[in-house]
């Protein structure tokens, strides 16, 4: 079995077949429902990924009281949230109270570990962190980071290597306050591959490994009519991309997408396409002797998403 380390189990990989895959957890029911039901996909072709859990309370209800603006509207309606996601997520955390994430699943949590895959912390709060973190101070924004860090070594018994910006949306502040928690890599942006972010003329020593490939949520009834049409490009691109990342969420394709992901991750066994962890995935990188490149991060949009990311430039 691999283990969740990014050291050396990449390291003999074909250069050029990998496909790092990762998993964003967001609600309570994604971490519930979801996760086995992709731990279940994933296990039947042998590929694996690296699940960022939300570690604290659910409040992605609080994402209705955005349907105002006009792009969210759009977004919600083309996506069809709340069949998605539930009513009961719909109202989570306004006219009902917010329930915890991964805090209300360990087992969930751990079985994740125990299958071979690899673990990190997405948030503490992701609706908080998502909306708010350009108002928050630097005391809570460390705070934050530390919290779901804490609560992500209660239940898996070691602390994360790696963290996702919720909403590929990140900061000095973060980035810094990541740099002293010594994770092996952080995936906090979009971007073309794994590099080293540049702050201020300083190189961190905390490896980006960015989401290269657009999501599921972005790209349906937009640029592809059918999912099928979606991971087919998908697909092609990640054949193509040196170091491709695609990013899945629990909620979607650990559920009404479900039999999509299988029959991409069958097609992606057939084409010789190896789904790792973006642990591995770094690791292969590593592994070529070009050292990564330095690079300055930036914020910008991507089609099909609502609100600014933080972007490799
Ligand atoms: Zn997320």
């Amino acid at each position: 079995m691999l283990t969740d380390d990014s050291g050396s189990t990449g390291a003999e990989r074909v250069v050029g077949h990998l496909l790092g895959l990762r998993i964003d957890v967001d609600t309570h029911d994604g971490m519930r429902d979801g996760v086995p039901s992709l731990l279940e996909t994933l296990a039947r072709h042998g590929a694996r990924g690296t699940f960022y859990l939300s570690m604290g309370p659910d409040r992605s209800g609080l994402a209705v009281l955005n349907l105002l603006r006009p792009g969210f509207l759009a977004k919600m309606r083309r996506t069809r949230a709340a069949s998605l996601y539930g009513w009961r997520t719909v109202l989570s955390g306004t006219l009902l109270p917010a329930r915890p994430i991964a805090t209300a699943c360990p087992a969930v949590a751990r079985r994740v570990v125990a299958e071979g895959h690899e673990a990190g912390v997405h948030a503490w709060d992701h609706r908080r962190w998502q909306d708010s973190l350009h108002r928050m101070s630097q005391s809570e924004v460390c705070r934050h980071l530390d919290r779901g860090r804490e609560a992500f070594a209660q239940i898996i018994g070691t602390l994360p290597r790696t963290f996702a910006a919720p909403a590929w949306y990140t900061s000095e502040t973060a980035l810094l306050h990541q740099e002293e928690l010594e994770l092996a890599f952080s995936s906090d942006c979009r971007g073309s591959e794994p590099f080293l972010p540049e702050l201020g003329g300083r190189v961190l020593r905390t490896p980006q490994v960015p989401t290269t490939l657009p999501t599921l949520d972005e790209a349906l009834g937009d640029r592809f009519e059918t999912a099928t049409g979606y991971f087919d490009a998908m697909l092609t691109e990640a054949l193509r991309a040196p170091w491709p990342v695609l990013t899945i969420h629990a909620e979607a394709e650990g559920g009404p997408y479900a039999a999509d992901l299988d029959v991409f991750l069958a097609k992606a066994g057939q084409a010789g396409l190896d789904v790792v962890t973006l642990g591995e995935l770094l690791a292969a990188r590593l592994a070529t002797g070009e050292p990564l490149s330095a690079r300055p991060m930036g914020y910008g949009t991507v089609p099909g998403r609502h609100g600014r990311v933080s972007m490799q430039l």
